[in-house]
């Protein structure tokens, strides 16, 4: 097929064992799926149960021990949200659980990476949260594991370090949705399909990167996510 300019790179993130990559068609992210954040967030998780917002795939950055992430642009409070990131193999619509498992074809770190003094303005003025969740190179992660190696992954503990200190601890299993909850939700919303992330939700401690820090997010099972804050 012929463009009149240049199409984009795929997007595409690293996976464990593969030389081939996944391939990334959208990134969706849960908000407040850890009752601990919501309340830190100044929200009452029995009363405001989870919901979604999207980053573009190309928001993906790929991480690692050399990996340098630029401070971005337009914030003076870019926070980091540390979370389990779902990759599906399948999708459809109006999936039911034992469907929506199917779909899952691998798990990675990820972190979302937030300009929280844009997305409290948006709050405050009712505006939609792209300029918050939406950068630029606003979703790293790190490479994939295939579901095949790690089995269903519903417990374990998920924690990020900032040169050295937790700052997040969390255990998968306090999730308010679960995993098939999420991919069932999603689906009846949207046309689910292969090479879908999904951004599960960030445990309570959230706060702002600095740059020059260096950032290690562990999940139990996976690869760690591994990144140092340019500056
Ligand atoms: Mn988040």
């Amino acid at each position: 097929m012929a463009f009149v300019i240049n199409p984009p790179p795929q997007a595409a993130v690293p996976v464990v064992g593969e030389a081939g990559l996944f391939p990334v068609r959208r990134i969706f992210c849960v908000a407040r799926n850890y009752a601990a954040h919501a309340r830190e967030m100044g929200h009452d998780p029995q009363r405001e149960p989870p919901f979604f917002f999207t980053k573009p795939a190309d928001a993906v950055f790929a991480t690692g021990p050399d990996a340098t992430w630029p401070y971005p642009c337009a914030s003076q409070d870019v926070h980091h949200e540390f979370e389990l990131v779902v990759a599906l193999g399948a999708g459809g619509r109006d999936l039911d659980t034992a469907r929506a498992r199917d779909c899952v074809w691998g798990y990675a770190a990820g972190l979302d990476m937030t300009r929280r003094d844009l997305q409290a303005e948006a709050k405050q003025k009712g505006r939609p949260w792209d300029v918050a969740k939406a950068f630029d190179r606003a979703a790293p992660i790190g490479p994939i594991t295939p579901k095949a190696k790690t089995g269903w992954l519903d417990s374990g503990s998920i924690t990020l370090r900032i040169d050295g200190e937790v700052r997040q601890q969390g255990e998968l299993s306090d999730m308010i949705w679960s995993i098939p909850d999420i991919i069932v939700a999603l689906s009846g919303l949207f046309e689910l399909k292969p090479g879908d992330l999904i951004f599960t939700g960030t445990p309570e401690g959230v706060g702002p990167v600095r740059p020059g820090q260096r950032l290690e997010g562990v999940i139990d099972g996976l690869e760690p996510l591994r990144l140092e804050v340019a500056g």
